[in-house]
């Protein structure tokens, strides 16, 4: 029940200003500010009141009808306007209270604060923001004149106004941080996420959802100097669909597309059971395979492997079963020459494939 009632005043708390163009964050930081000052200005009433001076509470009860209103222009007013009514009632209480208690009560960071609120208030420029800081700043300069060095006022220095600004201060700068920190937190997350996938799309083959040729070249980039170093190998294939133009023409292009998504699938769990390595969309129909563990003979016994495994996949589409074969060109990547002659030789090698009957990967 508690918990319930807590929610409902923190969405409360949390809804939206009524003009759009207005900055919801500002609105929410003057409506939890307010909402504090006003417990502060009723704490300090009342302590007032119990110290038998009834008629100076009046002025700490006026303040805190003063938040009240604030909190209520959050959700009517402009945000200015709010804005300068909180001001007002700051600059009251900070003269006020350092009038009535003392110099040394400590009401100086409430203008403070108001300072931090100011450079929410975007919508203005840096010159009228700076006016309204450089106003606080010499009301607070004049106070200083006037009041720096005495002691006690009127009303004391009493326990309590040291104990109340000792949880109010605090908590207004927490609601200024928490303001900030959220907003630029989330800001900063949604571009990050914008990032990665900017970087996926960039890096990605729309059709088959596996890295496109950049994106591999990338990685062979980021691998070479591991490799020089001795601490991997190397090798290179590229695998063909055989006959594919016949797939096109026989049971159309979307067909074709089909079973391109279909293989990638096979391939990238492939690649990515043990480690193997990686595997890209090369061109139309062909891939490119970069083995990462072990030695090309090893690559060779993978490839088989991979070959057996989509000659034997089933596709299905649109109600008709069939059947495809692929062949591959291996070569492993030696320090003697540069990687693009590997996959040239790579290439070649297909060829050989290609020439001498399909279905087979070639070393
Ligand atoms: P081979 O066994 O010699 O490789 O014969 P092939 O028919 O596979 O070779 P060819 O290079 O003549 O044909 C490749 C075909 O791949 C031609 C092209 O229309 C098709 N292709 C390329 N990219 C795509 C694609 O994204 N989708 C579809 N459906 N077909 C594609
Ligand atoms: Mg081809
Ligand atoms: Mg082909």
């Amino acid at each position: 029940m508690k918990e319930i009632s807590f929610q409902k005043l923190l969405n409360f708390i949390n809804k939206d200003i009524e003009a759009q163009d207005e900055s919801k964050t500002l609105a929410i930081l003057i409506r939890s500010s307010s909402l504090i000052l006003a417990a502060a200005t009723l704490a300090m009433s009342i302590g007032v009141i119990a110290g038998g001076h009834y008629a100076l509470s009046c002025i700490f009860l006026l303040l805190m009808a003063v938040f009240c209103l604030i909190f209520y222009l959050t959700y009517h007013g402009s945000i200015f306007r709010t804005l300068v009514v909180l001001n007002a009632g700051v600059m009251c209480l900070m003269i006020g209270a350092t009038t009535l208690f003392s110099w040394i009560s400590g009401f100086r960071p409430y203008v403070y604060f108001i300072i931090l609120v100011y450079f929410f208030y975007t919508k203005t420029s840096l010159e009228k923001q700076l006016a309204a800081v450089g106003g606080n700043i010499l009301i607070l300069f004049v106070l200083a004149f006037l009041f720096y060095g005495r002691e006690e006022g009127p009303l004391g220095n009493p326990t309590y106004i040291f104990l109340i600004n000792l949880i109010t201060q605090p908590a207004l700068f927490m609601a200024v941080g928490a303001s900030f920190a959220s907003k630029f937190a989330r800001t900063e997350y949604k571009l990050y996420q914008y990032n990665l996938q900017l970087k996926k799309l960039a890096g990605s083959d729309p059709l088959t959802g596996l890295m496109n040729r950049r994106n591999m070249l990338d990685i062979i980039g980021e691998l070479l100097p591991k490799m020089a170093r001795g601490d991997e190998m190397l090798s290179v294939a590229i695998g063909d669909i055989d006959f594919f133009k016949k797939v096109n023409d026989s049971r159309g292009h979307d067909c074709g597309d089909y079973v391109l998504t279909e293989l990638s699938k096979l391939f990238e769990s492939f690649m990515e059971t043990d480690n193997k390595g990686y595997v890209a969309r090369w061109g139309g129909e062909e891939f490119l395979f970069v083995f990462t563990s072990g030695n090309g003979d090893n690559a060779f016994v993978e490839l088989e492997d991979l070959r057996n495994r989509v000659e034997k996949m089933v596709l299905e589409f649109a109600g008709h079963e069939f059947k495809i074969t692929m062949t591959f060109g291996l070569e492993e990547h030696t320090v003697d020459w540069d990687i693009d002659e590997t996959i040239k030789r790579a290439d070649e090698k297909l060829y050989i494939g290609k020439e001498s009957g399909r279905n087979k990967v070639v070393y």
